[in-house]
């Protein structure tokens, strides 16, 4: 089999997990400014190519996001990793581009298990796993909210409502498969941001050197 495009001894990725509206956008715009990540939204670039001109995807994208529905992983997966090409190109990941090193936030990524393995097998072998938790009530709440200003099409009851039915459970599964505990930190996201943020922002404190250490070798799927 093809190696990954990345080297995870170099790129190091941290995926943040969370149903939606648990705050994942909110607390990784905070992790940028304190490590210097490059965060990339899986929800973004979706809808950034479903409103790029001449996309061959957009159709699709637009029918599954309206649905609350999960896009084709090929497709999310070669949006991700051309991001981060990008960024590591244009020194948006942190310190050490010029070595080919990185540090990104994949955000609402991976939704099952089979996309965790395959962004393992051909993108780059994840380090770790943030996942920001809190209450079904919480979320839709916030999500309410946002969608009075977001214009986004799916920050609707209706559309939220099937976003947590294909949501919760995937993100759930992923959790529950990943055996490397010690690079796995769930967070309770219902408190108030800075609250939340001081927590996390500990958190990937004491997880960026473990990310580091050399024995990294296996995936943290299984
Ligand atoms: P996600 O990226 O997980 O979908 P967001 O970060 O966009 O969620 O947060 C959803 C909404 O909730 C946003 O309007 C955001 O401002 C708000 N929000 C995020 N975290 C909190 C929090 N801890 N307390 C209250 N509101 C929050
Ligand atoms: P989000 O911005 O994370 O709330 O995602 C909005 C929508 O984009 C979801 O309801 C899905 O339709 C789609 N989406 C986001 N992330 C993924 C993913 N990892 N795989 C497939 N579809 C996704």
């Amino acid at each position: 089999m093809a190696s990954p495009v990345f080297d995870h001894s170099k790129v190091t990725v941290v995926f943040v997990l969370g149903g939606p509206g648990a705050g994942k956008g909110t607390q990784c715009a905070y992790l940028v400014d304190d490590f210097g990540f490059c965060h990339l939204s899986a929800g973004d670039l979706l809808r950034a190519e479903q409103h790029r001109e001449g996309s061959e995807f957009g159709q699709l994208i637009q029918t599954c996001i309206k649905e609350g529905t999960i896009v084709p992983m090929e497709v999310t997966i070669k949006l991700l990793e051309n991001a981060m090409s990008a960024a590591l190109k244009e020194g948006r990941a942190g310190d050490g581009w010029k070595e080919g090193r990185g540090r990104f936030l994949v955000d609402g990524f991976p939704r099952k298990m089979d996309q965790a393995l395959k962004f393992d097998d051909e993108v780059c072998m994840a380090s770790a796993v943030l996942f920001f938790s809190t209450t079904e009530e919480v979320m839709l709440s916030r999500l309410l909210e946002r969608g009075k200003t977001s214009g986004r099409e799916d920050d609707n009851a209706e559309s939220i409502k099937k976003r947590f039915s294909t949501s919760l459970p995937l993100n759930f599964r992923v959790k529950t498969y990943t055996p490397q505990l010690g690079r796995v930190i769930e967070i309770d996201s219902s408190p108030a941001v800075e609250t939340v943020h001081a927590r996390a922002k500990e958190a990937v404190g004491k997880l960026l050197p473990l990310c580091k250490q050399a024995d990294h070798q296996t995936r943290s799927w299984i």
